[in-house]
């Protein structure tokens, strides 16, 4: 055990690193349960079994064995992960995390569900569509309207999905509302609106995110961040959020996606042809029964890329962070916000280095509550 011994922030407990350990092997366990579900359906043929029995449920209507195909498949996925799900569930409530009762949870695992269902039936019926109409060309038309329904998405997150599982309401702070506005007319620019985001009928944690897209942009804090941050720290966060949005980070993220993606689909294009003109693995292109490699290449590619991703996600905190620094009258707010936080989430304020490098989103807290003391230093 060799964790850093010049931290400005204290140490972890024994409970945070525990808590999140565990977090990270479920999510490792998810991913590994998944993949193997992917590669025995290839290896065993079943992939096909599968093709014709949607086949004969949908009286040999291509589009609607599709939707059967992919259905069974969620279906299945869904059972084998259900085990994690639960576990999860009742890992939020032992480390005194979670507000939500079973029945709540079960009833989000069932929209949740319904909405991936929605989205994989439009993917993929998109995607077999054009393969049957351009052969030659289709992930590139593929590529072009996986990307328009991306931005829609996009767009749509505040107003329609995220509703789904949580209630908004318009923030009422006056004193907040006035510093945001202040702070937008220095910034030059101006956000829709910002909404408290009623998270505490779930969960005990505490958040802020910027989401939308043109006319649906906005701020959303948790109203566990509301009830008990001060109107300074909870300007902090609000500076950091602007900060994304002054430089334009979701923007930035839709366009390293599109290339990501791009990608993802030319290598989906090779190894198709690779596995039917080599192999014989499916009867043609549009053969559905490929679906799985076809998910197991983005699966691979998106599990490769994670560091890198995660990366560009800290060097996009990193410089929303600064923006807070130069926008707010003091960082000590912002110090106070983030150690709070931290203890209130259970987060790792000192995680090693390796696990902050793969799995990390944001920066640790510990090197953001350096970074501000530096900048404070270098401004005094
Ligand atoms: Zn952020």
């Amino acid at each position: 055990m060799s964790t850093t011994i010049t931290s400005p922030v204290s140490t972890d407990s024994a409970e945070a690193r525990r808590y999140n350990r565990i977090k990270r092997w479920l999510g490792i366990a998810d991913f590994g349960i998944g993949l193997a579900f992917l590669i025995v359906l290839l290896a065993t043929g079943w992939t096909g079994t599968l093709r014709d029995f949607a086949y004969r449920l949908a009286s040999q209507n291509y589009s609607l064995a599709v939707f059967y195909y992919v259905l069974s498949l969620i279906l299945i996925s869904k059972l084998l992960g259900s085990p994690l799900d639960l576990y999860g569930f009742r890992l939020e409530h032992r480390y005194h995390l979670s507000n939500q009762r079973f029945r709540g949870w079960l009833w989000d695992e069932f929209k949740g569900l319904l909405v991936g269902l929605v989205l994989a039936t439009i993917i993929v019926e998109l995607v077999y569509f054009v393969i049957r109409q351009y052969t030659q060309h289709w992930w590139l038309i593929a590529w072009a309207g996986f990307l328009g329904l991306f931005v829609l998405l996009a767009q749509l997150a505040p107003v329609v999905l995220l509703p789904i599982f949580y209630k908004f309401e318009p923030m009422e702070n006056e004193e907040l509302k006035r510093r945001l506005v202040l702070l937008s007319e220095r910034a030059g620019t101006r956000v829709r609106g910002v909404y408290k985001w009623i998270l505490s009928e779930k969960s005990k944690k505490a958040n802020a995110a910027l989401t939308g897209l043109g006319a649906t942009r906005r701020i959303i804090l948790a109203d566990t961040l509301l009830d008990n941050y001060s109107n300074d720290e909870i300007e902090a966060v609000l500076a950091h959020e602007l900060g994304h949005h002054v430089h334009k980070h979701i923007l930035k993220s839709i366009v390293v996606q599109a290339g990501i993606t791009l990608f993802g689909f030319w290598l989906a294009n090779e190894v198709l042809h690779y596995a039917i003109d080599r192999r014989e693995m499916f009867a043609g292109m549009s053969d559905f029964a490929n679906l799985p490699l076809l998910v197991l290449v983005s699966t691979l590619l998106s599990f490769l890329l994670m560091p890198a991703m995660n990366a560009y996600s800290r060097f996009n905190e990193r410089q929303a962070d600064r923006y807070c620094f130069h926008s707010v009258a003091s960082v000590d707010p912002f110090i106070s916000a983030m150690t709070k936080l931290a203890e209130q989430n259970l987060a790792e304020k000192t995680p090693s280095h390796w696990v902050e490098w793969l799995f990390h989103s944001h920066p640790a807290i510990s090197r953001r509550v350096a970074a501000a003391q530096d900048w404070a230093k270098g401004h005094s």
